[in-house]
């Protein structure tokens, strides 16, 4: 919350920091840093009725400043089969949102001018600790918790480089929402079977769920760290699911005023209102 480290409880919010006599945070890399031992202690010591109320302008993007940032295209086969591409590869493909996309669970989101701006609601992980060549078994020990995110898509720059980019045409400022917290595997009722959503003004666009992504999220952190050590508070956007605008006929774009939706059941909501201001 307004860039420090957060216990959200039953009640409100827990400032880390303070709670802790300072021996975690104040700020959520700190923590992330320090997550295993954070996780004992705050399982010890914030009851869930301790916390105040907070106000929704406050609570910032839960990793605000990973040092990578992963996104995987194509992990649900009716998304790609509606974009007419192949899954037939023997790897996933893997991308980045650059980190300074990164951004917040609520507010607005400036749409680049002449571009065509689309949605993808996608399950987001957020590394707990160090993960170097981690078996698919031992990979959810990795991960501190998931969060909602969208991976924002400008299509016009995407699909105008040969072969198309996806990197640089989804990383304009604020198109990695990420939030509204990190909510720890263990209060999911099933962390490989989470039910996401995305809806424009009330209208539903996609519905999917991670049991059908092609490549798991063990699966997805055992190839990444077998190339690449992954860090604590590094964010892995795990793929959308079908519907999205380039896809319906006629193609859709998120237009001024419109407000979005995305939502994975049991960890909350992003909720942002697109302007050309
Ligand atoms: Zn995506």
């Amino acid at each position: 919350l307004d860039g420090r480290a957060t216990v959200i409880t039953d009640a409100g919010a827990v400032d880390v920091a303070t709670a802790s006599d300072g021996s975690y945070g104040p700020h959520m890399s700190d923590v992330l840093d320090n997550w295993t031992a954070f996780v004992t202690w705050a399982r010890e010591s914030v009851r869930p009725s301790d916390g105040t109320p907070f106000s929704r302008e406050s609570v910032r993007a839960p990793s605000p400043e990973p040092r990578q940032v992963f996104a995987i295209g194509l992990n649900y086969a009716e998304h790609a089969e509606e974009t007419g591409m192949s899954t037939a590869g023997q790897e996933p493909a893997v991308f980045t949102k650059f980190p300074a996309c990164i951004t917040g669970p609520y507010g607005d989101i400036i749409l680049p001018r002449g571009g065509n701006t689309d949605w993808e609601v996608e399950l987001v992980v957020i590394v707990g600790q160090r993960a170097w060549r981690v078996s698919a078994d031992a990979a959810w020990e990795f991960v501190a918790g998931v969060s909602v995110g969208q991976d924002l898509s400008e299509r016009r720059l995407q699909m105008a480089a040969d072969p198309p980019q996806f990197s640089l045409a989804k990383s304009f400022p604020r198109f990695g929402p990420i939030g509204p917290w990190l909510v720890t595997p263990d209060e999911l009722p099933d962390r490989d079977d989470l039910h996401l959503s995305c809806r424009i003004n009330g209208e539903l666009v996609q519905e999917g769920s991670t049991r059908n992504l092609i490549y798991s999220v063990p699966d997805i952190i055992r190839r990444l760290s077998s190339v690449v050590p992954l860090n604590p508070g590094d964010v892995i956007f795990t793929g959308t699911p079908g519907g999205v605008g380039m896809a319906r006929s006629p193609q859709r774009w998120l237009q001024e005023g419109d407000e979005l939706t995305s939502e994975v059941r049991g960890v909350g909501q992003l909720c942002h209102r697109f302007t050309y201001a």
